[in-house]
């Protein structure tokens, strides 16, 4: 599944080859993804010039010249890349977006969970983005804002962490990842975590996924490759996944646990 660093990479990789460029042409060879493409959404996109590339979450903007913003979610198996008219659609190339100098943005789906939806409002109101917690990788995500937000919450620290409305973007390997950095055990209560122990998560949180994001520069150049598509990154990981592996910090057998059914590994002895 995409996760923040594709997403942020996905993001990069395209902005380049599409910003300043008016959408000249849409083809929609299966508009059922999550939710069905709106039916005026080729009509109204049609004449629209990119202005922006951003992300927030896990959600790609395209926001234009005009008032519209695209908003693309790769979903569980979505991917976007760069190509041009000639090369022909291979089987779930669902939708282009060919633009005027005929670069075309084409989206792919197998499992087609993604969504390409249009609207005109401001974002900071829309539905899908007005409730989201801060990102990970700004100023805004510290220490202290997880200790403040974290008071009475009984929830577990994974839970807590997995939560888009305290945090976006920490997907479950990123949480098994920060929390066996920050020393943390990840069934512990979050509200009874120390305001110091948070300031290492939180640092954590950012040195996992920064890091994550820096492997997926070199695959920028995948997103104007005819033969592959943008892959998922290979994680260089420390505990996801490691279950009976020796801990690489104290060498004893890594854990795995479910909580709230996703698998967690962790350390007995290093996170408490
Ligand atoms: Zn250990």
């Amino acid at each position: 599944m995409p996760e923040l660093p594709e997403v942020e990479t996905t993001c990069r990789g395209i902005s380049p080859h599409i910003t300043g460029k008016t959408i000249n042409n849409v083809i929609i060879r299966q508009n059922q993804l999550r939710w069905p493409i709106p039916d005026h959404f080729a009509t109204a996109i049609t004449g629209l010039t990119i202005h922006k590339v951003s992300r927030r979450a896990k959600y790609i903007l395209l926001q234009t010249q005009q008032s519209d913003t695209i908003i693309l979610h790769l979903g569980m198996s979505g991917s976007l890349r760069i190509t041009s008219k000639d090369t022909l659609p291979g089987k779930h190339d669902h939708v282009d977006l060919v633009f005027s100098d005929q670069t075309v943005l084409r989206y792919n789906d197998t499992r087609r969970f993604g969504a390409i939806l249009l609207t005109t409002e401001p974002l900071e109101t829309h539905k899908l983005i007005s409730q989201l917690g801060p990102e990970p990788l700004s100023e805004q995500f510290t220490g202290d804002y997880l200790y403040q937000r974290s008071t009475d919450k009984k929830s577990t620290i994974k839970s807590f962490i997995m939560d888009g409305h305290n945090v976006v973007g920490v997907g479950n390997i990123y949480a098994s990842e920060s929390l066996f950095m920050a020393g943390i055990h990840p069934a512990r209560q979050a509200g009874r975590i120390s305001s110091k122990r948070y300031q290492r998560l939180a640092e954590s949180i950012k040195i996992v996924l920064q890091r994550s994001i820096d492997q997926g520069g070199t695959t920028l150049r995948d997103f104007v490759n005819e033969q592959g598509k943008p892959g998922y990154f290979q994680q260089s990981l420390s505990v996801y996944g490691r279950l009976n592996e020796p801990c690489i910090h104290c060498k004893a057998p890594i854990k795995q646990l479910k909580i709230a059914q996703r698998a967690s590994y962790f350390c007995t002895r290093c996170q408490h």
